[in-house]
């Protein structure tokens, strides 16, 4: 990896920590775009996985809003491994990486501990506040 230039002591220290911020989002987009998930496709040719401007990993499909909630209502609104009511996500049984459509059969409820132990990285949130937002997410 290209290593930054110090600070020259000259150039306005403000204006120099902005170049290397840039400088650091673009080696990390850089990388980003050689990983595996970033090259996978769907069916069509279609990108799995989108970089945003960010610098950060996302999901190029979103799972619908109506799917999401009835999973979440079928689940109960908890985790249906240790039964959590907070910070859930929808977990993809075949991953979302391997073609796992965003199908109620193919998603469960599952809280960020749990998620996590299952390999999930942090997903498509189905949290019921409108807090989530525009977080950094990427999907199992
Ligand atoms: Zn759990």
């Amino acid at each position: 990896m290209e290593i930054f230039p110090p600070w020259d002591g000259v150039e306005d220290l403000d204006r120099y920590r902005m170049r290397m911020r840039h400088h650091e989002k673009q080696q990390r987009i850089e990388r980003l775009k050689r990983t595996k998930m970033a090259q996978a496709v769907d069916q069509d040719g279609n990108p799995l996985y989108k970089i945003s401007s960010g610098g950060n990993l996302r999901r190029a499909r979103k799972i619908p809003a109506r799917v999401r909630e009835f999973v979440l209502e079928r689940d109960q609104h908890a985790c249906t491994e240790c039964g959590a009511s907070d910070f859930l996500e929808l977990h993809h049984i075949v991953r979302y990486i391997d073609g796992g459509p965003d199908t109620p059969a193919n998603l469960q409820t599952l809280c960020t501990t749990c998620h996590g132990k299952k390999g999930g990285m942090a997903c498509e949130s189905g949290r019921s506040s409108p807090s989530s937002g525009d977080q950094r997410t990427s999907a199992t």
